[in-house]
């Protein structure tokens, strides 16, 4: 429909919206996961212990319902071109070709190669563009976070907001990285950066430089994805910001609420969460929490 058709929608608008009823994908549709049950399925432990990392684990799971040229288009990839290791949780995979029912072999290639989550999760080599393989000014940091680190994973771009990059890993790894430079694991075509500082040592340099410069008011808290981050050290962190006087909103970047949403729906974490937003709250700091997702498709009754 034409943005000239749909005005005169009794709406309004000139795309016309439809809430459609969101439902959680029946993940026992693919051959690996058929007897998993949904109280494997609401276990952290188990998506993350089952993350699709390869290309062996990818056909462990998906068997004959793919073609062999889609593995072997996956496998140029991660040869030639990948700039993100593969790291697929379930319940991201489960939302790839959610509505195509499977009826045998290589009845699900056409929906992978179309779906929009399989595109960036698990890129193919016949996805690129061949005549332009990359941006003429694409980086390996391309938004120069790293030139701008005032102390180790800490930019400081904006006079009064910070990113502070607290680990190199997530829970996914998306092909579009725009942090490939540093998250991950190294791939055949990208050595990735690695933190030099230990992990304690980094932190208290960030807090350090955050309390002797009183313009910074924003700290993006980020990584990678703090859903990484053990969930005491990340709460102990948060604590210690929030002691900070000239700290007034702090956000916490995660993908993994779309992409392992069993990580924010932990007990632990959600009474951290509540200990961390009633601190703010005394202290009248706005606390976020800030997240990307690709395609409505992610968005699940589990999400
Ligand atoms: S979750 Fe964010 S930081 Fe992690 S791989 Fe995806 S885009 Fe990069």
């Amino acid at each position: 429909m034409s943005i000239e058709t749909s005005i005169g929608l009794e709406t309004g608008q000139p795309y016309p919206y439809r809430r459609i009823e969101l439902v959680e994908p029946d993940w026992t549709r693919f051959p690996g996961w058929k007897d998993v049950t949904a109280e494997e399925w609401e276990s952290v432990q188990w998506q993350r212990a089952h993350c699709v990392k390869n290309l062996k684990q990818l056909r462990e799971l998906m068997g004959d319902l793919l073609d062999e040229s889609f593995y072997a288009d996956l496998e140029k990839d991660q040869a030639e071109r990948a700039t993100m290791s593969m790291l697929v949780p379930p319940q991201m995979m489960n939302t790839m070709a959610p509505r195509v029912e499977p009826s045998g072999p290589g009845s699900l290639t056409e929906a992978f190669y179309s779906d929009p989550v399989r595109r960036y999760m698990l890129p193919v080599l016949s996805d690129r563009r061949t005549d332009w393989p990359s941006h003429p000014h694409a980086t390996r940091d391309s938004l120069h976070e790293h030139d701008m680190w005032v102390a180790e994973g800490l930019t400081h771009r904006y006079p009064t907001k910070v990113l502070a990059e607290l680990l190199p890993t997530c829970p996914q790894y998306c092909g579009h990285c725009t942090r490939m430079d540093l998250v991950g694991n190294s791939t055949a075509v990208i050595d990735k950066l690695k933190f030099v500082g230990k992990p304690n040592d980094r932190l208290g340099a960030m807090l350090d430089y955050l309390r002797r410069t009183p313009q910074v008011r924003d700290v993006v808290v980020s990584g990678g994805d703090v859903a990484n981050m053990p969930w005491p050290r990340l709460e102990a962190f948060l604590t210690d910001l929030l002691e900070i006087e000239n700290i007034r909103d702090i956000r916490l970047a995660t993908k993994a609420l779309m992409g392992m949403p069993q990580h924010w729906l932990q007990a632990e974490v959600v009474e951290g969460m509540g200990r961390i937003g009633a601190i703010s709250r005394s202290r009248g700091v706005s606390d976020d929490i800030h997240t990307h997702d690709n395609h409505a498709n992610s968005v699940t009754p589990q999400v």
